[in-house]
């Protein structure tokens, strides 16, 4: 069975919320990631079997490999549906925010939610529901676990918790499943907790092919992605032995060449973990529409974190093994900054 997360009073806070929300908007940070999605549909599925009007909203978009989960046509993104989406917002009751500890990363919405909670101070509730450490969002409640494997396993709990887990349906159990599997790099990862896999008992039950949803997710390389995956490992990999670190960048025009998708560069950094001893592993690539941006992800392994330096290299952070950030310079200069980084690291 499963230890509560809310308090008694956390409980009663959130059933009150509830009866005074008839509309709701469910937000998650940008570049919405398997657990920002995940979380997100799972929990707008709970809120509308308790009869609130959520609304799925999403700063920008999310990848293809997402795409399957149901729920996903009622998505509203921020980006391309702005009149739409403050329009929501205007009439919300309660906004829950997923998968993010600060209004920053939200990006192009932070302004949006801001204004709606600042300009209807007292009349709209705010819910924070996450797994990142330092949490910078005021609200009428806050549940921030950085212990969680994922925001989906918290929405799970809280559900369970609060005792509607046997009324949900697969809608419910898909994208929770799927939130816990992408956060944990496929249960490899932040997933040795026994409750996880009593959650995952539980969440078969709804008749979820978990086989299907790996494959749905992992296995859907374009011809494109998978050639620029190897080329990335055969030419562009930098490896700094004695730091147990490499580093590799993907210019705007390899983008070009391979066709590049958003979401093609998702768990490439990872790889490179795969050499035996190796501890850290650093992306740099170009964004493609801003100039002069350059797009920092960060993975490492167990005891030895890189959020510290995603924070101080990188102006970023994240969580203990898979951080990330951004540098406003070029590409050359991002990767002088990024060896400095590694040889901080290598003396951790
Ligand atoms: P990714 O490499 O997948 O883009 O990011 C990995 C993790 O790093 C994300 O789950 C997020 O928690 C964190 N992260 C990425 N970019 C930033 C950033 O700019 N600031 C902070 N605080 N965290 C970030
Ligand atoms: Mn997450």
């Amino acid at each position: 069975m499963l230890n509560d997360i809310l308090t008694h009073d956390e409980a009663a806070l959130l059933e009150a919320i509830l009866k005074r929300t008839r509309r709701a908007a469910v937000c998650c940070h940008t570049n919405p990631d398997g657990d920002a999605v995940g979380s997100c549909l799972g929990l707008a599925t709970w809120l509308r079997y308790r009869d609130v009007e959520a609304t799925v909203i999403v700063p920008d978009m999310f990848p293809d490999f997402l795409q399957w989960m149901p729920g996903t046509e009622k998505i509203v993104r921020y980006d391309k549906h702005k009149e739409e989406a403050d329009g929501i917002l205007s009439l919300v009751d309660t906004i829950f925010c997923l998968d993010f500890n600060d209004f920053k990363r939200t990006e192009r919405m932070e302004e949006s939610l801001r204004k709606t909670i600042d300009e209807r101070a007292g009349s709209v509730d705010t819910v924070m529901i996450d797994h990142h450490p330092n949490p910078q969002i005021d609200c009428s409640l806050r549940l921030s676990m950085p212990d969680m494997s994922s925001t989906s396993e918290l929405v799970f709990r809280l559900v369970w918790q609060m005792g509607d887990f046997e009324a949900m349906t697969s809608h419910f159990a898909a994208p929770v499943y799927c939130g816990m599997m992408t956060d944990t790099g496929g249960f490899t990862f932040n997933s040795n907790r026994p409750d996880i896999f009593f959650i995952i008992s539980q969440l078969l039950t709804k008749g979820i092919d978990k086989d299907k949803i790996y494959r749905a997710v992992y296995h859907t390389f374009s011809e494109n992605r998978l050639r620029m995956t190897g080329y990335v490992l055969y030419h562009k990999l930098m490896v700094f032995p004695k730091a147990h670190a490499s580093l590799f960048t993907i210019t705007k025009a390899e983008q070009k060449r391979f066709r590049f998708m958003k979401g093609d560069a998702e768990g490439l950094v990872n790889l490179p973990l795969m050499m035996k001893g190796h501890l850290l592993s650093i992306s740099l690539r170009e964004d493609t529409e801003r100039p002069g941006l350059v797009l920092v992800s960060l993975r490492s392994v167990g005891p030895h974190p890189c959020n510290g330096i995603a924070a101080q290299f990188f102006n970023g952070g994240g969580h203990e093994n898979a951080s990330g950030g951004r540098l406003y310079c070029s590409l050359d200069d991002a990767v002088e900054v990024a060896k400095r980084a590694i040889d901080a690291f290598s003396k951790m």
